[in-house]
């Protein structure tokens, strides 16, 4: 490029000399050098004009013949475009690999604008969500009208998925989930769940089925041990023995059917609701929690607040005395337990407090899955059933509220639950 430049000033030099060398012979120096001017300044304006309208019809196809820098200049160029329509061949090519890739999704996927409406969308969207290609740019409430729906998407909180029915055919089961990228852009995706949820269904069934069938065996076992019992004279301390033992077992396997029966219930039944006057179930739950405690341990509870809650009394009650025959169970007998019912800015909390062993802050996020026992609990033989803070959470999640859990090992643990101001009545 620099010798090209050299040559053309070169040249120009040149000519500059030649003309200055006649113009000086002939006297004509000033006519001739401004004719020269005049000549290289033609020659430029020629040669950005033909460029310009090269330039101005797409620079396409291979452009005029020419020499020197002007041949590099549009070399130049030619190479820049050139470069650019194979790398946009290479991105389009990307784009339908993308496009076809997303096409054979299992899933159904829509892409959404600021506004709800549809940019693109899949195969699979068309087929389980109804939509069609024309669909393009219409307001997807208009199409998917499920209010459930409808209040997802305005709500622009998407932490967890929906799960609908399909407007296309309702036997199927969708669960709906929307992904916020790039600037105001959504992507929704549905997911055929119906199996899953068969499958949940049945698992459902089969434990409540199950639980139910075990209650009325259990019953007569625990009846014929209790007559065994009375008729028990002590003379064999092996027999003596074996009868306690036995009791206390089908006991224990009746709390378990009794818990599970429970958390079925939880799970598959509409809950009745009330205004539960929830002070009044606290001093009841206390006292009972005394008679339970074959202890001297003081129960303390402190109402703060006259609140009451909408919501199923029976499940309340359920949740509230699991949690104080743990803090009961899980604390020794010379502790204090604290139950305090408080309005607490955006909600009102019930907190259950006990100066116990504690929970392993490994332990804390599991305690409330089904059957989670810790292990030292276990070796230590306390009994239960590992299902009472599932019942609570489910309870609680049946109530809009949510459980916090605060503990550390050896000091004692905290349980609040926090239920919403939009729950409290009187
Ligand atoms: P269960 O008490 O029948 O074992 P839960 O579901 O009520 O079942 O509790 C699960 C586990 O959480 C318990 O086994 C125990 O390890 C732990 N836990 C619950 N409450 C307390 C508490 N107040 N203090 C210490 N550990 C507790």
């Amino acid at each position: 490029m620099i010798g090209l430049w050299r040559r053309e000033i070169g040249i120009f030099l040149l000519l500059l000399t030649v003309t200055s060398i006649i113009g000086g012979m002939t006297g004509l120096f000033f006519p001739l050098t401004c004719l020269l001017l005049l000549a290289v300044l033609m020659r430029q304006i020629f040669q950005i004009n033909r460029f310009e309208r090269w330039i101005s019809m797409g620079a396409r196809g291979s452009y005029p013949k020419t020499k020197g820098i002007w041949e590099e200049i549009y070399y130049g160029v030619y190479r820049i475009k050139k470069n650019e329509k194979r790398r946009k061949k290479k991105l389009g090519k990307m784009v339908d690999q993308f496009r076809q890739s997303t096409e054979a999704l299992p899933d159904a996927a829509v892409v959404l604008g600021a506004y709800d409406e549809i940019e693109w969308s899949n195969k699979a969207a068309r087929e389980v969500l109804g939509l069609q290609t024309s669909d393009k740019g219409q307001r997807i409430p208009n199409l998917v009208r499920f209010p459930e729906f409808i209040r997802y998407l305005k709500s622009g909180n998407y932490q967890e998925d929906i799960i609908l029915p399909s407007p296309v055919d309702s036997r199927i089961t969708l669960s709906v989930r929307i992904v916020s990228y790039g600037a105001g852009l959504r992507l929704l995706l549905a997911q055929d769940v119906t199996q899953l949820k068969q499958m949940e269904r049945m698992r459902k069934d089969f434990v409540a089925n199950v639980s139910h069938e075990l209650r009325t065996p259990l019953t007569v076992l625990k009846g014929y041990l209790e007559t065994l019992q009375d008729l028990d004279d002590g003379t064999s301390p092996l027999l003596t023995g074996s009868l306690e033992q036995m009791r206390g077992q089908t006991e224990r396997m009746q709390h378990l059917v009794d818990d599970l029966l429970l958390l079925a219930r939880l799970e598959t039944q509409k809950k009745k609701s009330q205004c539960v006057n929830v002070p009044a179930l606290l001093n009841q739950i206390c006292r009972e929690g005394g008679d339970f405690d074959k202890s001297a341990r003081h129960i303390e509870l402190s109402l703060a607040t006259e609140e009451n809650i909408f919501g199923d009394e029976q499940e309340l009650r359920s949740a509230f005395t699991n949690l104080l025959e743990n803090a009961i169970k899980y604390s020794p007998d010379d502790t204090e337990v604290k139950v305090r019912w408080y309005r607490n800015g955006e909600a009102v909390v019930l907190e259950v407090e006990d100066f116990g062993e504690g929970i392993a802050p490994a332990d804390i996020p599991r305690v409330t899955e089904r059957f989670y026992r810790s292990e030292v609990k276990r070796n230590r033989k306390v009994a239960g059933t590992g299902l009472g803070l599932a019942i609570v959470k489910h309870v609680l999640m049946r109530h809009d509220a949510r459980l916090a859990i605060a503990s550390e090992l050896g000091k004692g643990s905290r349980f609040s639950c926090h239920f919403p101001l939009n729950r409290v009545c009187s």
